[in-house]
């Protein structure tokens, strides 16, 4: 094996990149596992797709990013199972009155995050599972910090 070395940043999540991958890379390599094992991978899905989308707030709008910022709150609080989970983000994709991309931007973050998609294991489903848990209770934890001090609601 190679060593690889960190290149840069990125500038939204600040996930260390590597010559070979960058954590947009790592994210399509975790949707590939879980679309392709469903039993061992997909069960954490949402929370992929929630803590990615979440950190990479230029994707979403500000609207968007609140309603998959309350969808993590819940998956993350309630013992939800995947089926539901899929469920109420379908519902929330199609049933909103505003859309989850276009209007007013979402904020960009000033915060470090603790954990990036870079922190996610591949190497097999038990560890995967874990670690993207161990991801979105991280975001999660770092979104509430920021709740805290005042910064989400100096825009709203
Ligand atoms: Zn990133």
């Amino acid at each position: 094996m190679t060593k690889s070395t960190p290149i840069a940043h990125c500038p939204e999540c600040g996930g260390q990149f590597t010559a070979e991958e960058t954590c947009a890379d790592r994210y399509h390599t975790c949707l590939a596992l879980e679309y392709t094992d469903p039993a061992y991978y997909g069960p954490v899905h949402h929370l992929t797709v929630l803590a990615y989308m979440l950190q990479h707030p230029s994707r979403l709008s500000a609207n968007g990013w609140q309603a998959m910022r309350n969808l993590l709150d819940r998956f993350l609080s309630e013992d939800i199972s995947p089926t539901r989970m899929r469920q109420l983000l379908q519902h929330q994709v199609k049933n909103k009155s505003f859309s989850m991309v276009k209007g007013e931007p979402a904020v960009q973050p000033t915060w470090v995050w603790s954990k990036t998609v870079m922190d996610v294991r591949l190497a097999d489903a038990g560890t995967y599972c874990a670690d993207v848990h161990a991801w979105a209770e991280a975001v999660h934890h770092d979104i509430q910090q920021a709740d805290l001090t005042g910064f989400l609601q100096k825009k709203s």
